[in-house]
């Protein structure tokens, strides 16, 4: 059985020490060192080595801090890592490299291309919902464009923060790269520094704080937000690999994923046999009795355990809906047609709740997913190509997954972001780099050949040509 202890004190940095890391981490870009490219491949490999060789360490704080099982932690966090590595490794050196590009008659003779170049220091604020991938992953992308970093775990996820902070110290070059550990003082007083760039995943109305912030010094950012992800699921899909797909995307980590589906809108003839397929592949999963699974999380905090507990007062509780506030456990559970003005279904659940909305017919899911707020993510399961392409370019999301959950989120050639209020800038992969990147302007005129029609005085006879 899981269970979340969260026994660490946690001791956040001393708020006077903050301006002096940012300087150092500063006087370091200054001095030019993390633009070489062997700095960046040697810290890509010490990130990928610190993960490996700290990998009970970090399985034992996730167990700590989200009661969840080693191999969730893996695949969903410390495998991510190593893969976003292996692929900024493989192909860093082409990434680096000036993009060329060609060059109009008018400015002939002469050449164009755009040149990626480091922005400075960047300040990566973590969520606790997945503690290391969401400091690392962002990690790579800056380290790999040649920029220092200062990194801030969530306080919420305490022992992945200090872990953090001390594989930082032992494994990376610490005058580029080190790590601020807090909660809302911390953050704010970093928030009145000048950085290069800020990427900040979290919720909305701190999203909006940091980018008020960022403002003050024009700072660009990265927000890596949420919302309400819909799943659409046609009656020609294959019933029993969608049941199986909602409920790996749904339940990992106890529905604590940013991309997990929130809810999901079907047909009212079909509800019944994907909601059976459903309950089903939960009991195939974790057990008739998901308590006592080993593979089931815990939520984060007796604070967000009883918000979603309160989601379900008044609703149609169709399966599952027992909880143990004192253990932070909830059991996957299904709500049946619950009212649009619930705040069930005006808020992000984040939880393991999976309300179920049927409609008389699957099209009027688009005008359902259009009359809401743009999600980060949007799934679809149908064999019906025509419903795909009409889905595809009638709505809006920051990403979309045909016939599964979140497996976008395992290929570093998609960009990972989201649109409108689920987020804005996205990274991974090539995309992570040029989001870190200035993508610098350059052309390069020959002396060889000069129009003088461009230069005044403007005769005339040169306004006839
Ligand atoms: P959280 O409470 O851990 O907060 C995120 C960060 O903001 C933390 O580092 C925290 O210290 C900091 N913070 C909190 N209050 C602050 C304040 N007043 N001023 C400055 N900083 C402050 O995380 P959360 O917000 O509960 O995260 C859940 C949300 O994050 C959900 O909406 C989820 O969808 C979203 N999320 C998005 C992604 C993504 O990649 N798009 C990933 C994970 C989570």
């Amino acid at each position: 059985m899981q269970t979340n202890t969260q026994t660490t004190e946690f001791t956040p940095t001393l708020v006077a020490d903050i301006a002096p890391k940012i300087q150092s981490l500063k006087n370091t870009f200054s001095s030019g060192s993390t633009k070489a490219l062997a700095w960046r491949i040697e810290q890509l490999q010490q990130i990928k080595k610190m993960v490996l060789e700290q990998q009970d360490n970090i399985f034992t704080a996730m167990q700590k801090d989200l009661g969840r099982c080693d191999m969730e932690s893996w695949t969903a966090e410390l495998g991510g890592v190593v893969s976003e590595v292996d692929h900024s490794i493989k192909h860093l050196k082409k990434w680096m490299k000036p993009r060329k590009v060609s060059t109009p008659i008018i400015a002939q003779p002469g050449k164009s291309y755009i040149l990626p170049e480091p922005l400075g220091t960047i300040l990566i604020i973590g969520a606790w919902n997945y503690p290391l991938l969401l400091v690392l992953s962002p990690l790579v992308a800056a380290v790999s464009a040649g920029n220092c970093a200062l990194i801030k775990p969530s306080e919420l996820s305490a022992n992945m923060s200090k872990l953090v902070a001390k594989m930082v110290s032992l494994y990376l070059d610490n005058d580029a790269i080190d790590v601020v550990e807090g909660a809302v003082k911390e953050t704010t007083e970093l928030l009145k520094h000048q950085f290069d760039h800020i990427i900040y995943t979290g919720g909305e109305v701190v999203g909006k704080i940091v980018m008020r912030a960022a403002a003050e010094f024009l700072t660009p950012v990265t927000l890596e937000l949420g919302g309400k992800s819909p799943c659409i699921v046609d009656s020609s899909t294959d019933l029993d690999v969608t049941a199986a797909r909602i409920v790996w995307s749904k339940w990992m980590n106890a529905g604590q994923t940013c991309v997990a589906p929130d809810y999901v809108l079907v047909e009212k003839s079909f509800a019944p046999q994907l909601i059976d397929a459903i309950k089903n592949k939960i009991a195939e999963f974790y057990g008739a009795d998901v308590v006592t699974s080993k593979d089931y999380g815990r939520i984060v905090s007796e604070r967000h355990c009883s918000r979603i507990i309160k989601y379900l007062e008044d609703q149609n509780v169709v399966f599952g809906g027992t909880h143990d506030l004192a253990n932070k456990y909830i059991e996957p559970t299904i709500v049946l047609d619950p009212s649009s003005d619930s705040p069930l279904m005006q808020e992000e659940i984040f939880g393991p709740i999976l309300p179920i909305i049927t409609m008389d017919n699957i099209s009027q899911a688009i005008p359902y997913v259009n009359a809401r707020e743009k999600p980060l993510a949007l799934y679809l399961f149908s064999k019906n190509s025509s419903f795909e392409q009409q889905v595809l370019t009638s709505t809006s999301a920051g990403m979309v997954c045909i016939n599964d959950g979140f497996m976008f989120a395992a290929n570093p050639n998609l960009p990972f972001g989201g649109v409108g209020s689920s987020g804005t800038g996205a990274y991974h992969g090539k995309i992570g780099f040029d989001n870190f990147s200035h993508l610098k302007t350059v052309m390069k005129r020959s002396f060889w050949f000069d129009v003088p029609l461009r230069y005044p005085p403007f005769t005339s006879k040169k306004f006839k040509l």
